[in-house]
């Protein structure tokens, strides 16, 4: 088949925060610049909401979805491996059935992996094509796993033993308690995955970040110019977004939309951990009693507590749970009748963040949330949890100031009821949360120009688009 216009292939990892803005990208390329665009599934024992999701998703022409056979991985992931183990794992061993796929359709002439999918690139090398990833995250996430293999070798022990905060060229400095997961161990085998991932980025011919001007000014800078980073060398950096999900899974909660149309505008407090966000039995029950005693509107997605571990649905989210009232405290929900809502496992989060009773939103700061409750004008509750979660907050909370952070009480590791309901009420307080609202809508305005005609986003992303128009232009001219 002779193909006009470049074949992208695109091959997220596993994790509705992956897939999500993946396919989303892939939409783009597809309906507004004519591309064909293979999108690539690793086959993984797939939550529900990612079955669901790809059953009920219409697909523009020139897109498709192609789920690769599972990749033998049995006996390769420890039990107590973390996600970015996992998901490292997995993809390296999908590679050879991403080539087997590969084989059957006409060949890419652009490969597209993310942030944890490099062991793809040896597919682009052999097809002697661009490699490129798309960062599903921030561009300081970006920067700083860049420099990731220079701290490797400057700081000896823990990084969480570092009594000065984390200095990364041009970039706002990192504090020791917002550093990235898997950097509080460095025996743990996800930081030598963090750290190979990073080390491969450079090979890349170019990186799309989700991110744009209007969020992250200084680290886009600092990435296309600071003369440090420019030396590691730092492929070059195109901020792409927001790119978000312009359509919701619906797989359960359809009631909690019309429970919202009933409501006052604003008046709701959104509470949601993402796909993955678990919480402790102890730390369910403080929110549970510090949502209550705000007296304020509610809608929860809810799941089942989990022990110590913070993101025990990431790879089952969605899934049938036991039924709230096993979990939540003894009489919660019908005290609560009237003014909260709870939602089993998964809402329909972008319908929910646009409604316009949908007043704040609790969040795990997960950069999709993130993104999705900035492009709607939510302002925030930070409540990190795993992965990058803490910088996001940080980002949020102290360069942004689009959310608040409530104070975790050292003693408990958690928060307390008090402190929940002190922090619900600043952000939907009338009065108290003006500033706050004002801000995001402020941020917002700035991130939706950039995505206009002529925008920073949009000029980034027609760059790219051009170049790989003139990538397949030069690889027929060699034919030729
Ligand atoms: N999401 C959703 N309903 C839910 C939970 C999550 O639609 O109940 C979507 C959410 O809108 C976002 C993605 O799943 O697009 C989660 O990505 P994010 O980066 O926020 O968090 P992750 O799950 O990767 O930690």
């Amino acid at each position: 088949m002779a193909t006009q216009n470049p074949h992208v292939a695109i091959l997220p990892s596993p994790g509705m925060g992956h897939i999500i803005p993946l396919l989303e990208f892939g939409k783009r390329l597809a309906t507004l610049n004519g591309f064909h665009v293979s999108l690539f599934i690793p086959t993984t024992d797939a939550s529900a909401a990612q079955s669901h999701f790809f059953r009920s998703i219409n697909l523009p022409q020139g897109l498709h979805i192609i789920h690769l056979p599972p990749a033998n991985v049995s006996g390769l992931i420890p039990t107590d491996a973390t996600i970015e183990t996992r998901l490292s794992i997995i993809i390296r061993e999908s590679v050879p059935t991403l080539r087997s796929a590969l084989a059957d359709l006409a060949l890419p002439t652009i490969l597209v992996v993310d942030i944890f999918g490099t062991d793809a690139f040896s597919i682009a090398e052999e097809l002697n094509i661009p490699k490129y990833v798309f960062f599903t995250s921030t561009a300081m996430l970006l920067a700083f796993l860049m420099y990731l293999p220079k701290l490797d070798v400057e700081v000896t022990g823990e990084y969480v033993h570092l009594q000065e905060p984390v200095r990364i060229p041009g970039c706002k400095p990192i504090k020791i308690e917002n550093l990235v997961d898997a950097l509080q161990d460095r025996k743990n085998d996800r930081y030598g995955w963090m750290l190979h991932h990073a080390r491969q980025y450079r090979m890349a011919q170019g990186i799309l970040v989700n991110t744009c001007e209007g969020l992250e000014p200084r680290t886009i800078k600092a990435l296309r110019e600071d003369p440090i980073l420019r030396k590691i060398p730092t492929p070059s950096v195109h901020p792409v977004g927001p790119i978000i999900q312009s359509e919701a899974p619906l797989l359960s909660g359809k009631d909690c939309l019309m429970w919202l149309d009933r409501q006052p505008d604003e008046s709701v407090i959104y509470v949601s951990f993402g796909s993955g966000g678990t919480l402790s039995a102890e730390q369910m029950t403080e929110l549970a009693w510090g949502l209550e005693l705000s007296r304020q509107p509610f809608l929860w997605v809810v799941r089942p507590p989990s022990g110590n571990e913070k993101s025990a649905t990431y790879f089952t989210s969605g899934g049938r749970c036991n039924h709230p009232s096993e979990y939540l405290p003894d009489g919660f929900l019908t005290r609560n009748r009237g003014i909260g809502l709870v939602v089993p496992s998964w809402g329909p989060q972008r319908e929910i963040l646009s409604h316009k009773a949908t007043g704040g939103f609790l969040t795990h700061c997960g950069w999709n949330s993130t993104l999705e409750s900035i492009v709607y004008g939510v302002p925030m509750i930070a409540w990190p949890l795993y992965a990058e979660q803490k910088l996001n907050a940080s980002t949020l909370t102290e360069e942004l100031k689009v959310a608040v952070r409530p104070i975790v009480l050292p003693e408990k590791e958690g928060v307390g009821r008090e402190e929940i309901k002190r922090v619900v009420r600043l952000v939907m307080d009338v009065e108290d949360g003006k500033a706050l609202r004002g801000r995001v809508k402020e941020v917002r305005d700035s991130v939706l120009k950039g995505l206009d005609e002529g925008g920073s986003s949009y000029n980034s992303l027609s760059h790219v688009v051009d170049e790989w128009k003139i990538s397949l232009q030069t690889s027929r001219g060699n034919v030729e």
